[in-house]
């Protein structure tokens, strides 16, 4: 049942963690933007001060979750997850604890359509996330593919406090060492000694911070629902966005964490 095993976590801060997991039978072919479930037991133990669970999970069943991939199918060993600690989760209460060396379950099959599958090489990128939304984008940016030479790429990160940047040192060497990228930090809870952006993603589509053109510009939106609500509702009656699906092939592509 349980055939992965933690290679790796970096706290990020207590409640989000970055997590390498090491499928004991390889990491399998993947597309930037796809997702896994990960699960462990009813019996794996939760982080002390858990609060009580309403209805305990059976000791053997396997309780799983939907992940997106952090890192680029170029890394063979192992897959990278972002995820956030939900107080009263029932699996990220487990997840909370486990340690390099632990096991845990990884669902072999890799899936999802949130992927650049099918844009034009010279189509723009605006990655738009709030919190661990940013996994799928960071998968995207560290695969070299996606780097086309006539795409700009912009990473929009919208998070509660300004210690919630994670990955802030790499998206700023990527700056550094890309001109056709831009990484726009946002912080809705910052103090005011902050000197960054406050507020939240969508003040930057209303302030003209983002400019964009339906006919060149992909957007992808992935992470808080109420976020997506409001910029899918925004761009698909102001600006002429519509939104993706295997069927239907949009510019709007929507990855709902919950
Ligand atoms: C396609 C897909 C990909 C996902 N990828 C990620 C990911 O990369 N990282 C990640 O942290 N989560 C991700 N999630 C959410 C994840 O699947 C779980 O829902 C989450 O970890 C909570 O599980 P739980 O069992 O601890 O909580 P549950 O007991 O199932 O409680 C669910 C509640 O937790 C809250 N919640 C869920 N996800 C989050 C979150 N990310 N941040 C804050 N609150 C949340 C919501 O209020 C939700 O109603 C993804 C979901 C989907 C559908």
């Amino acid at each position: 049942m349980l055939n992965s095993t933690v290679v790796g976590r970096v706290d990020v801060t207590p409640e989000l963690m970055i997590l390498q997991v090491k499928p004991d039978a390889g990491v399998p072919p993947f597309q930037p933007g796809q997702y896994v479930a990960l699960g462990l037991p009813g019996s794996a133990p939760r982080y002390p001060g858990a609060p009580g669970e309403a209805e305990a999970p059976a000791a053997d069943k396997l309780i799983k979750r939907a992940y997106s991939i952090g890192s680029s199918p170029a890394v063979g060993e192992y897959f990278e997850f972002y995820i956030a600690i939900v107080p009263d989760g029932a699996l990220t209460s487990r997840l909370a604890v486990v340690k390099p060396g632990d096991r845990l379950f990884a669902q072999p099959k890799v899936t999802g359509t949130f992927t650049l599958e099918g844009i034009p090489d010279d189509h723009n990128l605006v990655l738009v996330s709030t919190g661990t939304g940013l996994a799928p984008f960071m998968s995207m940016i560290r695969t070299p593919t996606t780097w086309t030479s006539s795409r700009k790429i912009t990473i929009v990160h919208g998070v509660r406090y300004p210690q919630d940047f994670a990955y802030s040192d790499e998206l700023n060497s990527f700056v550094s060492q890309r001109a056709a990228f831009e990484y726009l930090p946002i912080a809705s809870r910052a103090p005011e000694s902050f000197s960054g952006r406050k507020g939240r993603v969508q003040a930057l589509f209303e302030d003209g911070s983002l400019q964009l053109n339906a006919a060149t510009d992909h957007v992808f939106l992935c992470g808080n629902p109420a976020m997506i609500d409001d910029l899918e509702r925004d761009l698909t009656t102001k600006l002429g966005y519509t939104v993706h699906s295997k069927k239907a092939p949009g510019n709007l592509h929507v990855e709902k964490y919950w």
